[in-house]
């Protein structure tokens, strides 16, 4: 008994934080709440109503049928879904509601579930301003325009909003995007000329929001941000008013004494130089942390030990000293350490690991370590108390804080 084995612990008072603080920023435009791909890891029913709660205007998915999900949860909010494939459903979106971005060969599908529904369909044109992937080229464009007015003055759609995405805004320093932003103006102009009645013109991500505030227009999508994660290499989460909302956790599953010489996991990669306490730490690839990611960090009874050796399916080691190694302090862990609390990654504000770290080690970035970490780890939350300002705290186990408290 005691606390969870493993469990990915989410915090809905750091997101609503985190919502609030992003929409203030780019206020007077909406906000849209990314909660595709389970809400990056993080859980995609409970962060979309906290992000509702703190005040979202929108929520947006990859998929249909992520979209379909958060409407048979019962929320009914604007929802958007940008990525279809001819095996989408769209007469399924049509009826629930559920905008679509439409990039030129899902026009007529669109229209004919329309009309198969007898209800019309609300789509936002996106425009490929330069990334090369979804979206019209600007060849391709005044014909798409053409085509979804005609839809429109037939009565089977209308054309509520034009989009696109950028490449290149986690660089600041990068001209494309305004070069981006520059054919995204020209892509608006044409749409309204030719009759669109445009209720929202979206192409800022997380990183432009924070850093392009002429990018703003009506409407910005943020993903990363609401789960209190920093899109730029030079500066954290804690610089930009954010709190990670993650925090991955488990407890020591064996701890043992061995001789000098003894090999590590699959391989023996990593050869103990001195006698020394080895922990075995229960969370592997299976559970979505990298393979590759040997090194990265796992925090016990205050002190943050490297990875050594491989990672393996179900577990990986450290090894908890007495000399301390690579930069880190000798361990002076009191007895065993044998069920003490593994932190992986969390929210930093008391010195713990953060999932940069893990992003690092894995040559990979903040975005794919949470949203990979898998379905094998339970989410347990933190969650809003009254008006989402009281403070949640949660102990993983041993009375070790992994929570916080924050005010919205
Ligand atoms: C995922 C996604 C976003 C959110 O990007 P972040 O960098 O996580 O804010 C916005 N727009 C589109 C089209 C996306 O696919």
């Amino acid at each position: 008994m005691g606390a969870p084995e493993r469990q990915a612990i989410i915090d809905l008072p750091a997101i609503f934080h985190n919502v609030a603080t992003l929409k203030a920023m780019a206020a007077p435009a909406k906000f849209m709440a990314v909660v595709k791909a389970d809400g990056y890891g993080h859980g995609m029913i409970p962060v979309a109503r906290t992000a509702l709660a703190a005040g979202a205007n929108w929520l947006g998915t990859a998929h249909v049928s992520e979209a379909l999900s958060l409407r048979a949860a019962g929320i009914g909010a604007p929802l958007m879904a940008w990525l279809h494939t001819p095996s989408t459903d769209f007469g399924a979106a049509v009826a629930q509601g559920i905008d679509l971005g439409c990039s030129g060969w899902e026009l007529d599908h669109i229209a004919a579930a329309a009309r198969e529904q007898e209800h019309p369909a609300r789509i936002h044109l996106k425009i490929d301003t330069g990334l090369g992937r979804n979206g019209s080229t600007m060849a391709d464009w005044d014909l798409l325009v053409a085509r979804a007015i005609a839809y429109q003055d037939d009565g089977l759609l209308r054309v509520v909003g034009v989009f696109s995405h950028l490449a290149v805004a986690d660089e600041p320093h990068r001209p494309e995007t305004d070069a981006q932003l520059q054919c995204f103006r020209e892509a608006v102009a044409i749409a309204e000329d030719a009759g669109a009645d445009l209720q929202v013109r979206h192409i800022a991500n997380t990183p432009a929001t924070l850093s392009r505030p002429d990018s703003h227009f009506d409407m910005v999508r943020v993903g990363l941000g609401i789960y209190g994660l920093s899109p730029f290499h030079d500066q954290s989460a804690a610089e930009l008013g954010l709190i990670p909302a993650m925090t991955l956790v488990t407890r020591v599953a064996m701890c043992k004494d061995v001789p000098a010489g003894q090999g590590v996991s699959y391989g023996l990669h990593y050869v103990t130089d001195a006698p020394t306490t080895l922990g075995l730490i229960p969370l592997g690839y299976a559970d979505g942390v990298p393979r590759v990611a040997t090194g990265g960090p796992v925090r016990v009874n205050g002190i943050t030990y490297p990875v050594v050796g491989r990672i393996a399916m179900d577990q990986m080691v450290i090894d908890l000293g007495p000399t301390g190694r690579d930069g880190f302090s000798a361990a002076e862990v009191p007895g065993s350490a044998l069920g003490a609390a593994a932190v992986l990654f969390g929210n930093g504000h008391d010195g713990g690991p953060l999932v940069e770290r893990w992003a690092e080690a894995a040559g990979t970035i903040n975005y794919e370590v949470v949203t990979r970490i898998s379905g094998r780890v339970p989410r347990t939350y933190i969650e809003l108390t009254g008006a989402a300002e009281g403070s949640g705290v949660s102990g993983a186990s041993d009375g070790s804080s992994v929570g916080m408290g924050v005010s919205a």
